[in-house]
């Protein structure tokens, strides 16, 4: 079988070679020019010592009893050898420069080279929060433009900048809303929280920090908040409603509108998880559906490096219910000059106190500023436009062999996959992830949202070529074809070709092995 791509050329038909010796081990451990890595700690090198300098002349040091004794621990490598190492593992790492990484929920966006160019400018890179703030205006006025552009596009008059990641941006916004009950007298009696069951788990993991009581809403059979259920359990003893929007199921919460009614009709705030905000920006201000908080995650929607990559960056928009208990710091743009209202007093003495040391990820604020300058109004519109396309289209092309979790109808940004369609294959979701991974490409989001059964949920993003879409979706549909063809040890023993086959997971989860310790009889002998 072989397809033909947009640009006429035979894309790969994925074929299988069960006869192919891929499962014997090779001499050393590497797979083709990959090659085998062991920890440093297991290099052979301690017994050396990368540096050579002469030995001291003089009375020997002024440590005095500071002075070390014991083998320092670390092996002694040359600068190539220390260099292949970090290569090495680096290669054993995904990264969304090497391939397709369709993680749903995760907005796995290329990161364009312009955005590093601006935060390696020296007058962002090199200054320091305690610098004279005479001397960082600049770096002030782009965190003040920034600011500018996330309250414009998400249409709220106010934003907090220095959480450090969606979930801190949550608990960002829970406190801001527990401050504002304290201040108007019915936290005492406002001590639940709602959230849907398709909710991200940082969502009653957070409400749950903060104090709060989580109470579940329910979920209607095409993966929108149960509005009725919603409305029975929101009363004067709820704090807060949790809602993701798009929701995790790739849907559009069609009764938004009603939902923020109910919500403050019983004077409780609306928290919305904007964790999704790449599938409306441009399109949807939250601030016009009656969101009160709602954290951007800038290495989701504005294409700030994620995962292994980088440092997260939360922001937090708040409505003028919540705004005086916003955290410090904030930069105020005092017309000629820059300054940041640091403590809580004076203009801040609603302030709830404060997320983090100084003033939140400026790498990441150059990033997003960078992306949305060259994207422009018209081309962040696009973003989500296209966004919301491509998840389309793949769900269109494989809904004919995989089961769509909610087939009627569009999705937004991100495609949900049930496991019913493997039923009786003895195959599940995790052996088709795994066996991805033999084909080149990163699994997608797998066994999330808990609502829908052996999810399998794919986001492309918007950066994503047709070329390299037709590309998963021929590989998808062949392993789809060899599942319901019952060839179960493709899946079982997957993957094959990885540095590592199947790890127990479990165990890796449960009880990592965050340390090594010497083997008995190891002599860390190393100067
Ligand atoms: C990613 C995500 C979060 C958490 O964001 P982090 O930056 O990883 O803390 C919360 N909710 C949803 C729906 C998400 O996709």
């Amino acid at each position: 079988m072989s397809t033909m791509n947009t640009v006429g050329r035979p894309t790969a038909p994925v074929p299988h070679q069960p006869e192919h010796d891929y499962k014997h081990p090779t001499l050393t451990g590497g797979r083709g020019l990959l090659q085998d890595e062991h920890l440093i700690f297991e290099s052979d090198g301690w017994f050396k010592t990368g540096v050579d300098l002469p030995e001291p002349r003089g009375n020997g040091s002024d440590l005095g009893a500071l002075v070390r004794h014991d083998p320092i621990g670390l092996p002694g490598l040359s600068e190539p050898q220390a260099m292949r190492h970090y290569v090495r593992l680096s290669q054993k790492n995904h990264a969304i420069d090497l391939a397709l990484y369709p993680l749903g929920s995760c907005t796995m966006k290329h990161n364009p080279r312009l955005n590093e160019k601006m935060a390696r400018l020296p007058g962002f890179s090199d200054i320091h929060p305690l610098q004279p703030i005479s001397t960082v205006q600049g770096a002030l006025e782009l965190m003040d433009q920034l600011a500018h552009w996330l309250k414009t596009l998400t249409g709220m008059p106010a934003v907090a900048m220095s959480p450090k990641a969606g979930a801190h941006g949550e608990l960002c916004g829970l406190m801001a809303i527990r401050a504002a009950h304290e201040a108007s007298g019915e936290h005492a009696r406002r001590r639940k929280v709602l959230v849907p069951t398709s909710a991200h788990g940082t969502n009653p993991a957070t409400a749950a920090f903060v104090g709060y009581t989580v109470v579940e809403v329910a979920q209607t059979a095409d993966g929108r908040v149960d509005v009725a259920d919603l409305a029975s359990k929101l009363g004067d003893d709820v704090a807060a409603i949790m809602v993701t929007n798009p929701n995790t199921c790739g849907l559009f919460e069609r009764d938004i509108l009603e939902i923020s009614r109910l919500t403050h009709e019983a004077g409780a705030y609306f928290y919305c998880d904007g964790a999704n905000f790449n599938a409306i920006v441009g399109r949807v201000r939250p601030g016009d559906l009656g969101v009160d908080a709602m954290h951007i995650n800038l290495h989701k929607t504005f294409s700030t490096p994620h995962g292994g990559g980088g440092p997260g960056s939360g922001p937090v928009v708040l409505s003028a219910a919540l705004a005086p208990f916003a955290p410090a710091p904030w930069v105020v743009n005092d017309g000629d000059s820059f300054r940041l209202v640091e403590r809580e007093e004076d203009e801040a003495a609603q302030a709830f106190g404060r997320m983090c040391a100084f003033n939140g990820q400026m790498g990441m604020f150059v990033r997003a500023l960078s992306y949305m300058m060259s994207h422009g109004s018209d081309g962040l519109r696009q973003v989500a436009e296209d966004a919301v396309l491509n998840a389309n289209y793949i769900k269109a092309r494989l809904s004919d062999v995989m089961s769509a979790a909610f087939p009627d109808g569009p999705c937004m940004h991100e495609a949900l996959f049930d496991d019913s369609w493997l039923e009786g294959t003895d195959i599940t979701t995790l052996d088709f992830a795994k066996a991805m991974i033999d084909e080149g490409f990163h699994p997608m989001t797998m066994y999330f949202p808990l609502v829908v059964h052996g999810a399998m949920l794919i986001e492309p993003t918007e950066t994503e070529s047709k070329q390299e879409l037709d590309r998963f979706i021929t590989a998808l549909r062949a392993l789809a074809a060899a599942a319901k063809a019952g060839d179960v040890e493709r899946f079982k023993g997957a993957p094959f070709h990885a540095p590592l086959r199947r790890l127990d997971e479990t165990r890796a989860a449960r009880a990592p092995k965050l340390r090594w310790s010497a083997p008995e009889g190891h002599n860390m002998a190393a100067e």
